[in-house]
């Protein structure tokens, strides 16, 4: 039997470059003539979370084994090569309180560096186009009187720090918040918010939109964000913005996030495959075997899924999730993003408004400006987010760079002819992950919050929607923690 498999998919830590295009020739080797192979457990997934399971695991003396869909490791902390270098597709600002995360970091030596300056966003909101500065008195701007001396991106943090009812970011899901559990565009017009300022929060929200969101669910993230800055229902703040001028640790890592998680694999003891998606995950009472859709076999006496919902629903599981789980597995909610990375042939920015980032109320909703650590702006990141990236999806990839370009020469004529698209990324269509992040829509916090992360079977679930109070990358590293803690203590 050949072993292609091992050959042209294993990362170990003797050889962790060898990524390869041997999935066909895998596919067509019978799946009778595949070994099983047998660790203690097979993590599947090889993002932030199932790494620090897998290296979690093996601290603690168990051999396992890591099964990876993609061809690379670390999910959604992709970092593309472009012209203008290393560029995040995903996960980046490391935040102050992620403790597992830069406890990783120090250990594997990945070197850290400040995040970028912040530049202020011109607007173009109505068919104007202005700068920063004119948003406050401009006729354009049809928010209410409270709201007007906001900008249209700040809108979200100042109304969703602005009375924050929750105590502190792990009391979300006590009894007395789940009055919360509502449609998030209820919440914010409760506390005032006008039509207008609801219809521009809706294009800064990372959820599927404001009327599915649930209020409890965002404020948890928001406390959390609040809990490093000071005053911060004062300010102008965009919500990823939070923090950064308080004087607390923020940070991206040195090359590109992705860096972290090939760190990561390459300390692993055990065998890390790529290229190789799990499609059923077989339980008996006294282990578990996992399939993948090419047919190679593991077995061990626990998995781990270290997936979003998002994927873990296409996977075979049996016996099958029940209850509120299962509903929860089936039919939670993922917010998506679609990046489309730009570059530009002159400062465009200085025969108009001055400022090279756009908000903007069209369907490309946002343009940030990339900012090098010397304080130069280096590239154009044009960012869609919920169901205005699920509407980009439906066209092919390569005419959603193109009507970013066109929608830009339309609305800012000064781009015209200046920018060249260097790639388009879907996190729902260009990722085995399917999304960028796990929401709750409103109502599904009271029956689902607490089953998110409970074994089932043999079966131990992390992944950023396992999460209990932490964010992003921080919330991958936690639960991929605790799941190694659970089967150790089912071990021992
Ligand atoms: C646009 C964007 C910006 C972000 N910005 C930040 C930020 O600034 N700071 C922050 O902290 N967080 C940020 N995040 C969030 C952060 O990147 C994620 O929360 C975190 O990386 C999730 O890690 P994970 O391991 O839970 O999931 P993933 O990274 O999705 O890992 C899951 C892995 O499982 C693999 N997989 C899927 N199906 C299968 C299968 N059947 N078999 C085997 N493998 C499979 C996937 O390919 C993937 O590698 C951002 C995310 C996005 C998308």
């Amino acid at each position: 039997m050949p072993i292609i498999g091992k050959r042209s998919h294993l990362i170990s830590r003797r050889n962790l470059a060898v990524i390869s295009t041997g999935l066909i020739a895998a596919s067509t080797v019978s799946r009778r003539a595949l070994a099983v192979e047998s660790a203690d457990v097979i993590v599947i997934g090889a993002g932030l979370a199932g790494l620090s399971a897998a290296l979690n695991l093996e601290a603690q003396g168990f051999k396992v084994i890591v099964l990876e869909a993609a061809n690379y490791v670390g999910g959604r902390t992709k970092t593309l090569d472009l012209s203008v270098g290393p560029t995040n597709t995903g996960g980046q600002t490391v935040g102050p309180y992620y403790a597992r995360l830069r406890d990783f970091i120090t250990r594997l030596k990945v070197p850290l560096v400040p995040v970028p300056r912040r530049i202020a966003m011109g607007n173009y909101v109505n068919g104007s186009l202005m700068p920063s500065s004119a948003w406050a008195k401009s006729k354009a701007n049809k928010t209410n009187d409270a709201e007007r001396g906001i900008q249209p991106d700040a809108l979200e943090f100042f109304y969703m720090s602005k009375s924050n009812p929750l105590s502190d970011p792990a009391s979300w899901t006590e009894a007395a918040y789940s009055k919360y559990d509502v449609p998030l565009d209820r919440y914010l017009r409760d506390l005032g918010a006008s039509a207008e300022a609801l219809r521009l929060i809706d294009i800064s929200i990372n959820a599927r939109s404001l009327a599915s969101c649930s209020a409890l669910g965002y404020l948890r993230d928001i406390k959390l964000l609040q809990w490093g800055i000071n005053n911060s229902d004062t300010k102008n703040r965009s919500t990823y913005q939070a923090g950064s001028d308080a004087g607390y640790e923020y940070n991206e890592i040195a090359g590109g996030t992705q860096r972290l998680p090939e760190a990561m694999a390459k300390a692993l003891k055990g065998d890390l495959f790529l290229n190789r998606a799990a499609g059923s995950i077989e339980m008996s009472k006294s282990g578990v075997e996992v399939t993948t859709i090419d047919g190679h076999r593991y077995k061990a006496k626990y998995a781990v899924s270290a997936v979003p919902f998002s994927a873990l629903k296409n996977i075979d599981v049996n016996p099958g999730f029940a209850g509120p789980q299962a509903d929860a597995v089936l039919h939670s909610s993922h917010g998506n993003t679609v990046r489309v990375f730009m570059e530009f042939t002159s400062a465009f920015w200085e025969s108009d408004i001055g400022e090279p980032s756009l908000f903007t109320d069209t369907a490309i909703e946002r343009v940030f400006a990339r900012v090098s650590e010397a304080s130069e702006i280096y590239a154009l990141d044009c960012w869609v987010n919920g169901n205005a990236a699920n509407r980009l999806d439906q066209l092919p990839t390569d005419v959603v760079g193109e009507f970013v370009i066109s929608e830009l020469a339309r609305i800012r004529p000064s781009t015209k002819g200046r920018l060249k698209v260097l790639k388009v990324h879907s996190w729902a269509k260009h990722s085995a992950s399917g999304c960028c992040r796990h929401v709750f829509d409103a109502g599904q916090v009271a029956p689902w919050a607490g089953v998110m992360a409970t074994p089932h079977g043999r079966l131990h679930l992390a992944g950023e929607q396992t999460r209990s109070m932490e964010n992003g990358m921080e919330a991958a590293a936690t639960s991929g923690e605790r799941v190694a803690l659970e089967i150790l203590e089912r071990e021992s």
